[in-house]
């Protein structure tokens, strides 16, 4: 339903353990005026840990009237895992001048909060900052890895009836937040908006596959073998982008960047779990000599099969240039009768 307020929608964004390039992202959204675009989205930000001038007394003072409901809290953005660690007392961080670690202060203001958003891989599941043996203990807002849970557990429901809504990435894209904002602003965000690991779908509804500026030698089979290749990178450099949810090839950064254009694989940063593969990021495990990532809705047979074929018939075009940094070879000029 269309929420008909007048009033600026408040969003809240903290920080806790995270390396602030969710932030650095949201500052490459698409506009040259990010702060004009969101008042004109009707967002009204409260305060932010990097981007706001209030500090000390004053933010303690917007945070302790959030609470006692004497400023409406729209929506609690949390950037970074939550730091619980050591021990389980969460006073690896404390929220500073407060003396309260900034746990404790996001699972109050959870409560508080009509939406909840975890803007991040770390703050949605853990993501890098919870790679390894992670001893700050590091869970995301609902989530550990894949297991539901997280700092506010599996029954949360924010005041709007919804989970913690997940904005994975690493970083998240600047429009995944500004749209997922609107969204709420206008009241067009519900839990049949979300997908199964609670991203929103506008975004989790694609590959990052799709779009693809490699598509044509991922049809031929035509690899990459080192990072500075055009080829597809899937077969030798560890690609996950026909597993990996999100829309980064159709919608690019800054209107024309992404991993893969950037000659990067991708490595399924929107996935739970992403930080711990078990191998290298850019090796592809293989049994057989056949990769164990396969697209998720393909049957192997059938990749093996067609994946022979498109290599028998890979046109030298491809098969050269797949292996260049540049375009060695052309694409023929010859009449085709389409004019
Ligand atoms: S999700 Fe990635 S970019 Fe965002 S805070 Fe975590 S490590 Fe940094
Ligand atoms: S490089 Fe990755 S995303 Fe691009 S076409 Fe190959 S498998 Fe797909």
């Amino acid at each position: 339903m269309m929420r008909l307020n007048a009033r600026p929608l408040n969003v809240l964004w903290l920080q806790s353990g995270g390396c602030g390039g969710c932030t650095m992202s949201l500052l490459c959204a698409d506009t040259p005026d990010l702060f004009g675009e969101l008042a004109g989205m009707g967002i009204n930000l409260l305060w932010h840990p990097s981007l706001s001038e209030p500090s000390g007394r004053d933010v303690r003072e917007i945070l302790d009237a959030c609470l006692r409901g004497e400023l409406t809290l729209d929506v609690l953005c949390l950037e970074g895992a939550v730091m619980c660690g050591p021990g389980g007392t969460g006073r690896y961080h404390l929220f500073a001048g407060t003396g309260r670690p900034m746990r404790d202060w996001v699972r109050d203001l959870a409560e508080v909060a009509d939406y909840t958003v975890a803007v991040g891989s770390c703050s949605a599941y853990g993501g890098i900052s919870a790679a390894g043996h992670a001893p700050g203990e590091m869970p995301g807002l609902q989530y550990e890895s894949d297991l539901v849970g997280g700092l506010l557990g599996a029954d949360f429901r924010s005041k709007a009836g919804l989970p913690v809504i997940n904005l994975a990435g690493c970083p998240t894209h600047p429009e995944w937040v500004t749209e997922t904002l609107m969204a709420v602003a206008m009241g067009l965000l519900d839990e049949d908006a979300l997908d199964e690991w609670r991203r929103p779908r506008f975004y989790a509804d694609h590959l990052v596959h799709h779009g693809c500026a490699r598509n044509e030698y991922y049809e031929f089979k035509a690899s990459a073998e080192k990072p500075s290749d055009l080829g597809c990178m899937m077969e030798h450099l560890g690609c996950k982008g026909t597993q990996a949810h999100a829309d980064c090839n159709i919608r690019p950064w800054n209107g024309q960047g992404s991993c893969l254009r950037g000659g990067y694989a991708c490595i399924s940063c929107t996935e739970p779990g992403f930080q711990d593969p078990g191998h290298g990021f850019l090796s592809t495990p293989k049994v057989g000599g056949i990769p164990v990532g396969l697209p998720t809705d393909m049957p192997k047979a059938w990749f093996v099969a067609l994946a022979a074929l498109s290599k028998s018939a890979t046109p030298e075009r491809l098969r050269r240039n797949a292996v260049a940094d540049h375009q060695v070879v052309r694409p023929k000029n010859r009449k085709t009768g389409l004019k």
